[in-house]
């Protein structure tokens, strides 16, 4: 007798338990673990989607030296006596409608004009503005120092001889359009571009170079 209303209550628990379970269950309140596990995760990127961006050097150019060049040199005085502290910059100058892009060092004419580097001599030329000049590269031809308003070239001058620092070139004058008066070198650098034509190039203020 107690065996058979144990049974009957164990029936009927089993009964509510399942009941409240299926109610449970489909109002979606419990969860089986079961289920969520079994469940694909979402995938992490496959390695193969993080990819490198292509190598910079073969896509990208990279600037080389043609652009730049070595520092530009120190030089030496273009004309003995002169004192460097004492010159006066003259490179942003306007002249004639444009950048005088060169320093005038006034000095009496027949002052001797002196190479400011070693180099050859490129070019011998009269020009209406610069009248009597020289045109010397520096030996690594990076650079070309213009010497202008000269009054006579040293004696013995050629195109293609090599100048040492120091060496007399010319003398100073007012050929071209500097004034008979004010009689001055006009010495500009340019670094030379890659064709290296002696009438070509990229000006640099000459007076830090000297300084
Ligand atoms: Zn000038």
């Amino acid at each position: 007798m107690r065996a058979k209303m144990t049974g009957i209550f164990m029936l009927g628990f089993a009964t509510g338990v399942a009941v409240l379970t299926g109610t449970l269950w489909v109002s979606g309140a419990l969860k089986i673990p079961a289920v969520e596990a079994g469940t694909p995760r979402p995938v992490a990127p496959p390695p193969a989607a993080v990819v490198e961006p292509a190598h910079p050097t073969a896509a990208e150019p990279v600037p080389i030296s043609s652009g730049a060049d070595p520092i530009a040199p120190h030089l030496a005085m273009p004309l003995a006596g002169v004192e460097p502290t004492h010159l006066v910059d003259t490179f942003n100058d306007a002249r004639d409608g444009h950048k005088h892009e060169a320093l005038d060092i006034p000095a009496a004419r027949g002052t001797p004009v002196l190479a400011v580097a070693e180099g050859n001599v490129v070019k011998l030329f009269t020009s209406k503005q610069g009248g009597l000049t020289v045109y010397q590269f520096d030996n690594s031809r990076t650079f070309s120092y213009y010497y202008a308003h000269l009054d006579r070239y040293a004696a013995g001058l050629k195109e293609g001889m090599l100048l040492r620092p120091g060496d007399v070139l010319g003398y100073v004058g007012s050929t071209g359009n500097a004034s008979p008066t004010a009689p001055h070198l006009h010495f500009a650098v340019n670094r030379l571009l890659p064709d290296k034509r002696w009438w070509e190039g990229t000006p640099i203020d000459p007076l830090p170079l000297l300084l």
